[in-house]
């Protein structure tokens, strides 16, 4: 049975709402939660990167690339910015948090 907190009538449990004053009834009681509530819906995000390389461009023009791309990602979403140059190639990576599909 579950106790109405509104009312303090008694519903059984299977009901999700008061039969007197249809007010919300908590759920579950310490007994199996009904099969609707047992995924909650919670948007994830996931890690991502974009990597951009400057073979045919310098690093000004690459750091410029880089910039305009972490503003569009925003400032929350946004984990870091790493670069590294091998004999004249430049690597930048952009971390930014995604929404999981
Ligand atoms: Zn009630």
């Amino acid at each position: 049975m579950k106790t109405c907190p509104r009312c303090n009538e008694s519903s059984d449990d299977q009901f999700d709402s008061c039969w007197k004053c249809s007010g919300p009834l908590p759920a579950g009681n310490g007994l199996p939660a009904p099969s609707h509530s047992a995924s909650p819906v919670r948007p994830r995000k996931r890690a991502a990167f974009k990597i951009f390389r400057g073979v045919f461009i310098t690093w000004e023009g690459l750091c410029s690339e880089a910039a305009e791309f972490a503003s569009t990602v925003g400032p929350q979403n946004l984990i870091t910015i790493s670069h590294s140059e091998d004999q004249g190639d430049g690597v930048i990576t952009v971390w930014f948090w995604t929404d999981a599909v």
